[in-house]
């Protein structure tokens, strides 16, 4: 595509999220502490945000795993439930939206990417994206970066890539997209360089 697109990472950029907020909620209904929940889902997380796993299998072996003393639709609600929308952003993308297109590029599972496009309105914005569990690729690997050109059909040099973690930003530093790490406390920094970047 010969034109400028944003491209977009979702957690800490679009929505911040807190897992302790759904440890906490678990914790509730499970023998363990809220502290060391999680760590207890870390062999499932990973396969399964690469699309090795599908929802419902993810979901049993988290509930089992967490010996989770609640049914499965109990548990998908808590897992999804711990993402604040990010209005600063929401406002920036408003500026740009209908002057060029927006994607998206997150490492997400099914469960949390049909959550959130569903729930938050800033998710309007976007017309498409690229995800971790049905690319079954994740950042800051190159392959699902390389993906999101083809996908996509998107020229790096003229993509405005935004991403929270330097890694991410590394891989698409490499590859030649023009970058942007976002930091949820100094929002103002990327309506700079959005500004800047197209000549406003
Ligand atoms: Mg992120």
């Amino acid at each position: 595509m010969s034109q400028p697109v944003i491209l977009s990472d979702i957690g800490n950029v679009l929505v911040a999220f807190d897992f302790t907020v759904a440890a906490q909620r678990c914790a509730a209904k499970s023998p363990y502490e809220a502290e060391q929940l999680f760590h207890r889902l870390d062999g499932i997380k990973l396969p399964y945000e690469n699309g090795e796993k599908d929802d419902e299998t993810f979901v049993r072996k988290a509930i089992e795993a967490l010996e989770f003393q609640g049914d499965a639709a109990e548990f998908r609600q808590i897992w999804c439930e711990f993402f604040t929308e990010n209005l600063e952003m929401d406002q920036t993308l408003a500026r740009w939206t209908g002057k060029l297109p927006m994607y998206l590029l997150s490492n997400t599972s099914g469960l949390h990417k049909d959550y959130l496009l569903s729930t938050y309105g800033i998710f309007r914005h976007f017309q498409d994206g690229v995800y971790s569990y049905s690319a079954k690729c994740s950042k800051p690997g190159e392959e699902i970066f390389l993906h999101t050109i083809e996908k996509l059909n998107l020229d790096p040099s003229l993509t405005f890539y935004i991403d929270d973690l330097p890694a991410n930003i590394a891989t698409a530093d490499r590859i030649g997209f023009q970058t942007h790490l976002y930091d949820l406390k100094n929002h103002a920094a990327l309506d700079l360089a959005l500004n800047r970047w197209m000549g406003v």
